[in-house]
């Protein structure tokens, strides 16, 4: 169980408003924040090498503490600067092949549609959406029937930016692998408010970001690639950190997934990321989980109840994201006349996602996301502040 008013204590953004915006950028822990500002105050003191040596032994460890959280070894982790980052370089370090089928399924993200839509352009491979099932999910069949030895990689996303759905991973991935074909998920949503094990998925890659569900500072994320794929690839782009020049005219890439890290980064940001990580290991990411799914069910209850108000979620295993509509007001209208009242809710707009929110005849949602920090009273009165809209 978490203590819910040790959590809040330590969250002194969530006191005074109800925050239900983990889903676009979450609250930082007061340690969170503590351990940013203070390694930039010894930056200016001291200067950002020494400031770093100074804290080698935590920065060498980041990679641990988010291999601890995802079931893998700290060798198979890179640190980015963003999910789209670590979902980039995954991607353009396949060897593409004119022809080769690329498979994207109905929540795709629109970054990563843009940059599998470079691919066809830039090398020739083709992309094929495969169709969603009455449930709203992932057809599974028309996937099976689709997938062949063409088929290089399946991209698929494991909650999406506009609801609260979690997608049938292991399902996904054993038909991808019988037909030879690569998985790479978008776990942006899912990192932090569900319980995720790359061994258990069986994923081949895995992106996530930092400051959503992780409570992370901006600017930082994370790519896992599994180690029987990672040894073939060959990063865009290398720096001296993610190889070494070995020779006038040579270079070796560095073992493992650091080949996709450059030298340079936040390193503020980063030793946040790892506080961030820590923290959400010491209280359980089972207990979280719990905590998120049970706020965002009384909330979805909560609105469904609501004359005028739909909650557009759709599938049998429904997470922390809720999103709904409210008749005759825009989704603009309901974020900024909610925030007048405290409430902190954000839009997601069909730009996003566009494949499923065209399919569902959505032009925008409104997205409400309550964490572990958010109390059952938030969440009466974000369902109030709602009904007094409606
Ligand atoms: C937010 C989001 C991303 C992008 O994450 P960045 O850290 O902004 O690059 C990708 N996929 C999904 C599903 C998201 O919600």
């Amino acid at each position: 169980m978490i203590d819910l008013s040790a959590a809040r204590a330590e969250t002194p953004g969530c006191l005074d408003r109800v925050f239900l915006d983990s889903a676009g950028s979450s609250l930082p822990t007061t340690r969170v924040l503590e351990t940013v500002v203070g390694h930039l105050r010894r930056e200016a003191e001291v200067g950002g090498y020494r400031a770093a040596a100074e804290r080698e032994a935590e920065l060498a460890a980041v990679p641990e503490s988010v291999g601890r959280l995802l079931g893998c070894d700290p060798d198979l982790v890179a640190l980015t600067d963003s999910a789209t980052r670590a979902w980039d370089l995954f991607v353009t370090a396949l060897p593409w092949s004119a022809g080769d089928r690329v498979l994207v399924c109905g929540t795709e993200y629109a970054s990563n549609a843009i940059a599998l839509l470079q691919r066809a352009r830039l090398d020739g491979c083709v992309v094929e959406i495969v169709p969603n099932d009455d449930r709203g999910l992932v057809d599974l069949a028309a996937l099976e029937a689709v997938l062949d030895e063409r088929v290089r990689l399946v991209s698929l996303v494991h909650v999406p930016t506009n609801s609260g759905q979690v997608a049938p991973v292991r399902e996904v991935v054993e038909l991808a692998h019988r037909a030879g074909a690569l998985v790479l998920l978008d776990a942006c949503q899912s990192v932090g408010q569900l319980a995720v094990d790359v061994e258990e998925l069986g994923v081949d890659a895995l992106s996530a970001t930092g400051r959503k569900w992780l409570r992370a500072p901006r600017g930082t994320g994370f790519l896992h690639v599994r180690r029987e794929v990672l040894e073939a690839l060959e990063p865009a782009s290398a720096d001296l950190r993610g190889a070494s020049w070995t020779g006038s005219h040579d270079y070796e890439l560095a073992p493992g997934a650091r080949r996709f890290e450059l030298w340079e980064y936040d390193v503020a940001a980063r030793l946040g990321l790892k506080v961030a990580v820590d923290q959400l290991l010491d209280l359980g990411v089972a207990d979280v989980e719990a905590a998120v799914r049970s706020r965002a069910d009384d909330l979805r209850r909560g609105l469904d109840d609501l004359e005028r108000v739909t909650v557009r979620d759709v599938g049998p295993d429904l997470s922390g994201i809720v999103s709904f509509t409210v008749d005759g007001l825009r989704a603009e209208e309901v974020r900024d006349r909610l925030a007048d009242q405290r409430v902190t809710v954000t839009v997601s707009g069909a730009a996003s996602t566009r494949l499923d929110m065209a399919e569902r005849g959505l032009e925008a949602v409104v997205r409400a996301s309550p964490h572990y920090f958010v109390s059952p009273g938030d969440v009466q009165r974000a369902v109030e502040a709602v009904a007094g809209l409606a």
